[in-house]
């Protein structure tokens, strides 16, 4: 018998993080900057409701992850946001992903793959990756302009996988 993924396990959601979960005040609603200090050294401004959407997502019992293709330390990534009082589950950089994804492989991969870190759902703004998605086996959520209704659309998403994947598991189907 084939083992089943267990139920424990918890479903990840990962966000890419330029024109996402960092975007302009020119174009986009945004967090108020950090306090002097701390904005000079963090200059990244967040979509409006980025703490409250990964605090939520986590209460309702996601793991949150960065999947950016971008090369900010995995430290800088996790300072920033704890400076807003939130925690990311799990990091992945270009650099992480240059070594532990693309690798040795003679073909080059996407710039993500985020089913490689058993990721269910990633959101980013770029066509080329979410229209990756269906052909390398992962689901993508495309978020680029301002959007008022962006963390109901993503919970909402987030909530109707869990669901396909529950049934998935019950009848052990891939
Ligand atoms: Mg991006």
């Amino acid at each position: 018998m084939r083992s089943k993924k267990p139920e424990t396990e918890k479903m990840r959601v990962s966000f890419d993080l330029d024109e996402v979960l960092f975007v302009s005040p020119m174009t986009h609603k945004t967090e108020p900057e950090l306090r002097f200090p701390l904005n000079r050294i963090y200059k990244e401004r967040l979509r409006l409701g980025t703490p409250d959407l990964i605090r939520e997502l986590q209460r309702l019992g996601y793991e949150v992850w960065v999947y950016t293709s971008s090369f900010r330390s995995e430290g800088y990534i996790r300072h920033l946001f704890r400076c807003y009082g939130v925690q990311f589950d799990g990091i992945v950089n270009g650099t992480r992903h240059m070594k532990e994804v693309q690798g040795n492989n003679k073909t080059t991969l996407p710039q993500k793959l985020p089913n490689r870190y058993r990721i269910s759902l990633h959101i980013d703004d770029e066509e080329v990756i979410c229209s990756a998605a269906s052909q390398y086996g992962f689901r993508a959520f495309q978020l680029n302009a301002q959007d008022d209704d962006w963390k109901e659309k993503i919970i909402q998403r987030a909530e109707q996988i869990k669901k396909v994947e529950r049934i998935q598991r019950v009848h052990d189907i891939r």
